[in-house]
């Protein structure tokens, strides 16, 4: 903490004297033409680490994998942490952008497949890339510690905890608060937040039934694992039906069941996947055991020779913004942008692995998202009531437009920060506001 008041908000953005956005914009194209997936963000970290060096950050590559993180420490005052995700999807690009995506990978199954960023982490980077620029100029005043953090595989929801677990809070900074943003299928330039929970939980399942196969003529002789696989299937449905209060929001789906190879042959094993989505930790518990539980009575109702396989494999907590650290952040970004670019929003059923951070350094997390579609293209789809089928996250025609897009994500970046730094923190009796 200082005594020093800060700096306006404002007056961090002295009209762009020089070609930052224009360098940011292909800076963004670049990352966009070269996407990578999750836990092989090789050159993206290397391209991150690259930018950020000349800018007079302290750059460490590697962290759980192929995270980056940059440290500015400027004297005494809160250590502010502001995260981006370098991840892509395995999805053939198909926006027909001059700087659309080619790129082809070998997933973790050992399949070629086509790679995108179809969740929009490329303007993450782009954005956290521009605000580290304008935060590191010495006219932008501010003192305490800037923990930048570039992580990977938010896609599998295991980057935060990969470089939770290699060290970043001890190796590098602790932070006061985490700070974050996502780009979403909404007008570009405004920004939308959420107090409280404001994405749900995810936990995923994989699920083996076994069965004894055989001929499809003589069921007798067999245990068919398609039957018990079509019985867990109905009853998983059951779970938020009738075991989560009807004010609770609770999702289960399965998405993923596989069995057999002929229509006269049955099998000896049956694979479902399930996913979940939850905002509490009770309401996840009840999920996780309900699941595991029907699972393996419906095995026993079907005789199967042995217990069921109940794997685990993604999981991430609920985001959760501070109540009162989004208080005066959103205070900040509403100084900054005005009142009708920034907006209040419901929680929504995606998730995101960055509330690990909080979680795991005891720190208030405020997260926000940022539009990234074309505004005249969104009032004409708000005028024929037709939002809903506008390209979202992880389609192939998601393609944000570069601007207002990284101007708005650099300037939110910057705002935040900077009222966290200043060293009056604005949950404080003097926040800025
Ligand atoms: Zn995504
Ligand atoms: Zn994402």
């Amino acid at each position: 903490m200082t005594a020093s008041a800060p700096a306006p908000a404002g007056s961090t953005f002295p009209d762009t004297p020089d070609d930052l956005f224009e360098r940011l914009a292909d800076t963004y194209r670049d990352f966009h033409r070269h996407p990578e997936l999750s836990l092989q963000e090789h050159r993206t970290a290397r391209r991150v680490a690259e930018l950020l060096r000349p800018l007079g950050f302290e750059v460490t590559e590697h962290v759980g994998g192929t995270g980056v993180v940059g440290l500015l420490r400027r004297g005494e005052g809160p250590v502010v942490m502001l995260r981006a995700d370098l991840d892509a999807l395995p999805v053939e690009e198909k926006t027909g952008l001059p700087y659309a995506s080619t790129a082809r990978a070998t997933d973790a199954e050992g399949r070629d497949t086509p790679v995108m960023h179809a969740c929009g982490h490329d303007v993450h980077i782009a954005c956290l890339l521009g605000a580290a620029e304008i935060l590191a100029r010495p006219e932008t005043r501010w003192t305490g510690t800037l923990l930048l953090v570039f992580q990977p595989a938010e896609e599998l929801a295991r980057g935060a905890r990969a470089m939770v677990d290699d060290g970043l809070f001890t190796r590098f900074a602790t932070p006061d608060v985490v700070l974050g943003q996502h780009v979403v299928p909404a007008p570009a330039g405004t920004i939308a937040y959420g107090s409280g929970p404001i994405m749900a939980a995810t936990d995923s399942a994989d699920v083996v039934l076994h069965g004894r196969g055989g001929h499809g003529s003589r069921p007798e002789s067999t245990v068919d694992p398609v039957l018990m696989a079509a019985h867990v299937v109905t009853r998983l449905q059951g779970i938020v039906s009738r075991e989560i209060p009807a004010a609770e929001a609770a999702v289960l789906t399965v998405g993923r069941l596989q069995s057999g190879t002929k229509d006269n042959i049955i099998p000896d094993r049956a694979e479902l996947g399930v996913n979940i989505r939850s905002y509490t930790p009770g309401t996840r518990a009840t999920l996780r055991d309900a699941i595991e539980r029907v699972v393996r009575a419906e095995a026993e109702a079907g005789a199967a020779p042995r217990p069921p396989e109940i794997t685990w494999t993604i999981a991430a907590p609920a985001t959760v913004n501070d109540p009162a650290a989004t208080k005066a952040t959103v205070a900040a970004l509403t100084a900054h942008f005005g009142r009708d670019r920034v907006m209040e929003q419901p929680p929504i059923t995606a998730s995101e692995d960055v509330g690990v951070f909080g979680q795991a350094c005891g720190a208030p997390t405020v997260f926000w998202f940022i539009g990234g579609l074309d505004p005249d293209e969104f009032a004409d789809a708000v005028s024929r009531d037709s939002v809903a089928s506008l390209p979202t996250n992880h389609s192939p025609h998601f393609a944000p437009v570069v601007e207002p897009t990284l101007r708005t994500g650099v300037q939110a970046l910057v705002v935040a920060a900077t009222a966290w730094l200043a060293g009056t923190s604005p949950t404080g009796s003097d926040a800025p506001s």
